[in-house]
C-alpha cells in the first residue's frame, strides 16, 4: 500500500505580486503563470462554471503534488 503523502493546499489569494510562491517542500518559485511545465506539471484541473477553480500540480524538482486554489479570473474561450 502507497503512504499518502500530505497535500499542501496553495491559496493563490494569499499570494501577492504575481502569484508566483515556493514550493513547501523545496522552496523551487512556482509562478502559475509559466506554462512552460519545466518547473511543474499540471496533474489536474477543477473547472465549475467556466471558472478555474482547483488545479493540482507536480513540483518537478521534488515531485511534490500540490493543489491550488483562489483563482479569480474566469476562463475565456
Ligand atoms: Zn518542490
Amino acid at each position: 500500500m502507497m503512504k499518502n503523502k500530505v497535500q499542501h493546499k496553495i491559496d493563490l489569494k494569499q499570494i501577492n505580486g504575481d502569484g508566483a510562491f515556493p514550493c513547501p517542500e523545496c522552496a523551487t518559485m512556482i509562478s502559475p503563470e509559466d506554462e512552460s511545465e519545466s518547473v511543474y506539471k499540471i496533474v489536474n484541473t477543477k473547472v465549475s462554471n467556466n471558472e478555474l477553480v482547483e488545479l493540482t500540480i507536480k513540483c518537478n524538482n521534488c515531485k511534490t503534488n500540490m493543489k491550488l486554489t483562489g483563482f479569480q479570473q474566469t476562463i475565456e474561450s
